[in-house]
């Protein structure tokens, strides 16, 4: 098993990525998240920054895969730097937190009932789950939610080191302190965020796992192109 993560974009504000990852298996390659919308990355004033070959189907082009090679899309959430691309992957298995995806679909969370239109497309096979779950031997699914209803990351247990992708729920190194982390104005709820946090520290450390943040711009700079 192999791991690639993807830079799909940059974070106005922070410099920060905004990251993809695929993961490469004898049972097929999945993906974890889509990046911001493409079509909607050169605008000059946009929170996020896509460059020209920086959307995630370019960057799957450049390893050498189609949207067709991939068979799972894992969501860690609908927010738009992360579930903007799924139109282009109508082939793949869609798996989201079934939580997740009922508050999504009831409108009422305003920045992602704004980008609907991206993720809620009628092609796209949605399989649901609740909890953790092990989506293929060696990658499971980890209920995170906080940030928002349902949020999940994903634990990878690569042949010489697991690797936790904790995606928005811990998304730089500033917050992995569960109890004196900030809490971000896109975090909809204080509590579960630093019980989420709390608990994937946990994990980790359980697992001797490497933490990967969803935004963090000095750890991408640490992290190989491919993890093993
Ligand atoms: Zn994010």
């Amino acid at each position: 098993m192999i791991l690639h993560p993807l830079r799909v974009g940059t974070v106005r504000a922070t410099g920060g990525p905004v990251a993809a990852y695929l993961i490469r298996t004898g049972s097929g390659n999945v993906l974890v998240d889509t990046g911001y919308p493409a079509e909607l990355g050169g605008q000059a004033d946009g929170p996020i920054r896509v460059a020209e070959g920086e959307d995630v189907v370019s960057r799957l082009a450049a390893l050498g895969f189609a949207p067709a090679d991939v068979a799972h899309v894992v969501c860690s959430h609908f927010d738009p730097d992360h579930a903007g691309n799924h139109g282009a992957f109508p082939d793949a298995e869609f798996w989201v937190q079934d939580g997740h995806y009922r508050v999504a679909t009831s409108g009422t969370v305003p920045r992602i009932e704004r980008f609907r239109k991206y993720w809620d497309l009628p092609e796209l096979r949605y399989r649901r789950v609740t909890g953790d779950h092990t989506l293929l031997p060696g990658i499971e699914l980890i209920e995170s939610g906080g940030h928002v209803p349902g949020h999940q990351s994903v634990l990878v247990r690569l042949p010489t080191r697991p690797v936790l992708l904790a995606v928005d729920a811990i998304p730089t190194a500033a917050a992995l302190d569960p109890e004196r982390r900030p809490v971000y104005p896109f975090d909809l709820d204080e509590a579960a965020v630093r019980a989420a946090t709390a608990r994937l520290v946990k994990l980790a450390e359980s697992e001797n796992a490497l933490i990967v943040h969803g935004h963090d711009p000095v750890q991408w700079e640490t992290l190989p192109a491919t993890l093993s």
